[in-house]
């Protein structure tokens, strides 16, 4: 870490304004709101805007190059916009790469170094210490809607995907005691949340590193496993949304907590391909038939599961009998949300060294061909919900429309719910909706009289 200038140039009973600019996954979001967390019970102040800010800070992402190439853009508008910058996040291990393009940033941390980057901020703007100001509100400072929120268990992973830099980037597995999730979760239930989105780098294997141990919650102890963890976090009576699984055999056994209405029926599995060939060389699973296998079993036990997934084409070697096994398998799976990223290199990637890299316009062409086959697919799911009453949690208000999501759809990442003749419905609210339309990616309704929460 280095650390630029010391002085804030306030005085009196201003307090010090922070500006942020947070890029990348839910996890560094999540990133962003403890230091946020921090610095508000710390009497600092956030700013909207460049120009009011005493200093901003900028939360990176150095996954992809192309998320490399936004986060770099985004500290060259913060030093134009502000000129006090401190970067922080996954693109913080290429401090010399940063310093040599922006010389006047502040200082510089890596991803998860929370101790490191409150430390660059007192240094660069000190705190104002007035302990009247220094009360944080009782749900933190969250950068998500007061209704739903992102609980993170685990940081790293102990897999050693090709394409992946993220256990270089962030270590291996490293779980919280069961019972500090859980306070977390009841101060978010406490404050307001209604949906919590659980996340981790690899969520299933939550607990593993901690040999699952126990610890204590209101009295009862709770073993650091995800299925434990499940049901316990499904006590509060809210939605319970599970993401980055990665297809573990004990995931089975979360399917009963589905149907007891515990968690949402909802599994966020990221699969990546279904070709064998190209599986091994990515160094995941590789038996994808097997998976339908368990998918239609899964659905056998809890019809009402919905499974979102991601996927990487375009892959060093991937031959087009590979990408039409993939499509073949998406025709059977009858995945109803996905998400797909044409191969890119990852600087410290394996998968660099591959041979067989393919030109990206034929990466980025199947891409575009797969979305076209899923979409195809999303839509005539979505069809069949036509008719349907689901219970719908709005996110936005409005005097005509207002949108929300059902069970089915996490926010940001998957499709909505409009609502016509909403009467008054605000964000967190609960309602039941007679779905009268669909299209490929969204659903329309009105509420069913007199049904809310
Ligand atoms: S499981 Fe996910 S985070 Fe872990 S190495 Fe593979 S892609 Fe990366």
């Amino acid at each position: 870490m280095t650390v630029g200038s010391r002085t804030n140039g306030k005085s009196g009973g201003e307090p010090p304004r922070i500006g942020l600019v947070s890029l990348g996954c839910p996890k560094a979001l999540v990133d962003s709101e403890r230091i946020l967390a921090r610095l508000r019970a710390e009497g600092y102040e956030l700013s909207a805007s460049y120009e009011k800010a005493d200093l901003v800070l900028v939360n990176t992402c150095g996954f992809l190059d192309s998320a490399k190439a936004e986060s770099l853009e985004a500290i060259g508008e913060a030093v134009a916009g502000n000129g006090r910058v401190i970067v922080t996040g996954c693109l913080g291990v290429e401090a010399a790469r940063i310093r040599e393009r922006f010389p006047t940033i502040l200082a510089i941390t890596g991803p998860q170094q929370y101790e490191a980057v409150i430390e660059a901020v007192h240094a660069a703007l000190p705190p104002r210490h007035d302990p009247r100001f220094d009360l944080l509100p009782p749900e933190g400072t969250k950068l998500t809607p007061r209704h739903y929120a992102y609980l993170k268990i685990a940081e790293g992973c102990d897999h050693r995907c090709s394409f992946c830099i993220i256990p270089k980037l962030r270590g291996p597995l490293a779980s919280r005691p069961a019972a500090h999730v859980l306070h977390e979760a009841e101060r978010l239930v406490k404050a307001g949340v209604k949906e919590l989105l659980i996340i981790a780098q690899d969520t299933g294997a939550y607990g593993r590193d901690l040999g699952h141990a126990v610890s204590s919650f209101r009295g009862e102890e709770i073993r650091a496993h995800i299925v434990d963890l499940a049901r316990a976090l499904g006590r509060f009576g809210i939605w319970i949304r599970l993401h980055y699984l990665y297809p573990y055999a004990h995931l089975d056994a979360l399917l009963p907590l589905m149907l007891e209405g515990a968690i949402l029926p909802y599994f966020d599995i990221p699969f990546q391909h279904a070709s064998p060939a190209v599986l091994r060389a990515m160094r995941r699973p590789a038996r994808q038939e097997r998976m339908l296998e368990r998918l239609r079993r899964w659905r056998e036990t809890c019809p009402e599961l919905v499974v979102r997934s991601s996927f990487v084409v375009g892959f060093p070697g991937e031959t087009e009998e590979d990408f039409s096994l993939l499509l073949d398998w998406l025709e059977e799976a009858q995945l109803d949300r996905v998400g797909c990223f044409a191969y890119e290199d990852v600087a410290g990637a394996a998968a660099n060294l591959l041979p067989g890299h393919l030109p990206p316009a034929i990466r980025e062409e199947r891409r575009r061909r797969l979305m076209e086959h899923q979409e195809r697919i999303s839509a005539g799911k979505l069809e069949r919900r036509v008719g349907q009453e689901l219970r719908v949690l709005i996110d936005d208000g409005g005097e005509d429309v207002a949108v929300g999501r059902s069970y089915a759809d996490a926010p940001e990442i998957d499709g909505r719910v409009h609502v016509a003749k909403p009467a008054g419905l605000k964000p967190g609210d609960l309602v039941w909706v007679r779905i009268a339309a669909s299209d490929a990616h969204d659903l329309y309704g009105e509420p069913v009289a007199g049904e809310t929460g």
